[in-house]
């Protein structure tokens, strides 16, 4: 399958429904980017988004940029995506890895998967506040897991699963952000109608107002970037 991708501000996006991601997923091996414009606000992660092997639309915030753009694609939540990769994995029965959040949410997030896909086999779970990653890797080379799912916050887990990748050339690795909180029961997930008016941003915001200089200046700033893009010729 050819990856069909377009380019935003310099950072690659695969334009995959939900599907044909799901399909290709299942095809490859190496790094998913949910990629969101906090994200392409940082430098850093230039090089990682363009040498992942699939980029997803995470968030209506690259949705608006790159309708901007001429490009009409339909965002992916990060969080349904690697719901639906543990689902492949159980079907394909293949083994799993989850690495991230605090302590007690990974276990309950572990136990909640569990109980949902009873036979998909977690041959490995760490929580996400260690400090010796060289034997967290050390580790997971040892399971060899083929999905590990990710949650560090951002930029944290992109950089380790941009160096996780060199040691499991075969395993799929997906930063998740703050789907294990979701899946531990600990955090909701926005409601319908906020989903259904992709204003999931807004409610998390509202629920964790500490997130909102997270947000601004960063959306709006991203917004005008794109704008520049799209409608001032290079060079001025
Ligand atoms: N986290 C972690 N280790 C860290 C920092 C964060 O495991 O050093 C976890 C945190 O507990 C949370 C997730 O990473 O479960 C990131 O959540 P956030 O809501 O920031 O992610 P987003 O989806 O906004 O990128």
């Amino acid at each position: 399958m050819n990856p069909e991708c377009v380019y935003l501000l310099g950072y690659k996006i695969n334009t995959f429904d939900f599907e044909t991601a799901v399909e290709y997923a299942n095809s490859i091996s190496g790094q998913v980017v949910t990629i969101n414009p906090e994200m392409m606000s940082n430098p850093d992660m230039k090089d990682i988004v363009n040498s992942a092997e699939l980029v997803i639309p995470d968030g209506i915030g690259v949705q608006l940029g790159l309708m901007i753009c001429g490009h009409n694609v339909k965002r992916i939540a990060g969080i349904e995506f690697a719901h639906r990769m543990l689902a492949e994995a159980e079907k394909n029965r293949q083994s799993v890895a989850l690495i991230g959040a605090k302590p007690e949410v990974i276990e309950k997030a572990k136990e909640n998967i569990q109980k949902e896909f009873p036979n998909l086999y977690i041959t490995y779970v760490h929580d996400g506040y260690f400090s010796d990653t060289e034997k967290i890797l050390k580790e997971i080379e040892i399971r060899c897991p083929r999905l590990v799912l990710c949650a560090l916050g951002s930029p944290k887990q992109e950089m380790f699963i941009t160096q996780a990748k060199k040691l499991l050339p075969d395993s799929l690795f997906i930063g998740v952000g703050g789907s294990f909180d979701v899946w531990s029961g600990m955090v909701k997930r926005a409601p319908k109608i906020y989903r259904a008016f992709c204003l999931e941003w807004l409610y998390r915001t509202i629920k964790e107002p500490q997130r909102f200089k997270r947000i601004f200046p960063t959306l709006p700033l991203f917004v005008l970037r794109v704008l520049k893009e799209r409608f001032v010729p290079k060079g001025v």
